[in-house]
């Protein structure tokens, strides 16, 4: 799953947890895991052709991907989301931590559709995956009806100037592009660790876009004397 994963982001966006606070929640178990594939504590063999979806032959992840890393990491991300709200001040409402966490997990839950039988419940072992990944358009198809509905859903719940409306529908198709290519273009399987990067630089970009995005039609901010 890849673009896939940013529909719970836009799907569950109300209220204060800004958008690119939870690109950063959805991707975070990825984000965990290209780093500890950088370090080459985790293992990754880009194959051509491994799934008819993914050059992805992730053969050991459990810090990353496992169903109780999942959940420990989920529980990790709320827990700190509470604590720098509080501790920068940001407006910190009482499910903020509650809807971070499930952010988190929903990024294993997704996976374990696409992947192939390669996510382990604990440790290396007792590995699942339905492997949608194996069958091109359907997993494609997934993809991008998540995607549609979660940005639907952000657009009918939250009251946004027409301009960002656009830009977000904007956004949305740049990622169904990227999705196009990253499904049917072909292309050279990189090293593990050029993936790994390359994971850390478009997630990262998606995160910046996310963020000025929800700056189009802000208005200038205005700090009261005294606040
Ligand atoms: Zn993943």
């Amino acid at each position: 799953m890849f673009v896939g994963h940013y529909s719970v982001a836009f799907a569950v966006r109300t209220g204060k947890i800004p958008l690119w606070v939870l690109f950063v929640a959805v991707q975070f178990l990825d984000y965990i895991w290209a780093t500890l594939v950088l370090l080459g504590i985790e293992k990754l063999r880009v194959i051509k052709g491994f799934t008819a979806g993914s050059m992805l032959d992730s053969y050991f992840h459990p810090y990353s991907h496992s169903l109780i890393a999942a959940v420990l990491w989920s529980g990790a991300a709320g827990l700190c989301y509470k604590l720098l709200c509080r501790w920068r001040g940001y407006g910190y409402t009482k499910s903020a931590a509650l809807i971070v966490g499930v952010a988190v997990f929903s990024h294993w839950i997704l996976d374990l559709i696409a992947h192939p039988r390669d996510l382990p419940i604990y440790d290396n072992t007792a590995k699942v995956g339905f492997g949608l990944w194996n069958y091109r358009d359907p997993e494609f198809a997934l993809e991008i009806a998540l995607l549609a509905l979660g940005i639907a859903l952000y657009l009918a719940r939250n009251a946004i100037p027409a301009i960002r409306k656009g830009a977000v529908i904007a956004f949305g198709i740049a990622l169904v592009v990227i999705q196009i290519g990253d499904t049917y273009v072909p292309r050279t399987a990189l090293s593990d660790k050029a993936t790994a990067l390359g994971v850390w630089i478009f997630y990262t970009l998606f995160v910046l876009i996310a963020l000025f995005v929800e700056r189009i039609g802000a208005g200038p901010q205005t700090n009261t004397p005294g606040s």
